[in-house]
């Protein structure tokens, strides 16, 4: 496979992971939009937060998005390039 090619999402296998810096950062956001909205309540069945995966040449982009607010976050901002 040329170096250039990028993985199709298949050849992930669909299984993406968050390292601990990443999964610190999705607790904290998680945490405060539970608070900004707790009039709402809890859902029932949860999922209120989506979990994007952008795979890219230089390694898997992480976002998490509140469907409450729209906000989205990076998670990984730390990766180096
Ligand atoms: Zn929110």
């Amino acid at each position: 496979m040329s170096p250039y090619k990028h993985k199709t999402i298949t050849e992930y296998n669909h299984v993406f992971e968050l390292d601990a810096e990443s999964r610190s950062a999705a607790d904290k956001f998680e945490a405060e939009h539970e608070a900004r909205h707790a009039d709402i309540g809890p859902t029932a069945i949860g999922g209120r937060y989506t979990f994007e995966f952008t795979p890219t040449s230089v390694g898997v982009f992480a976002g998490l998005h509140c469907a409450t607010c729209g906000e989205r976050i990076h998670l990984t901002e730390h990766v180096s390039w």
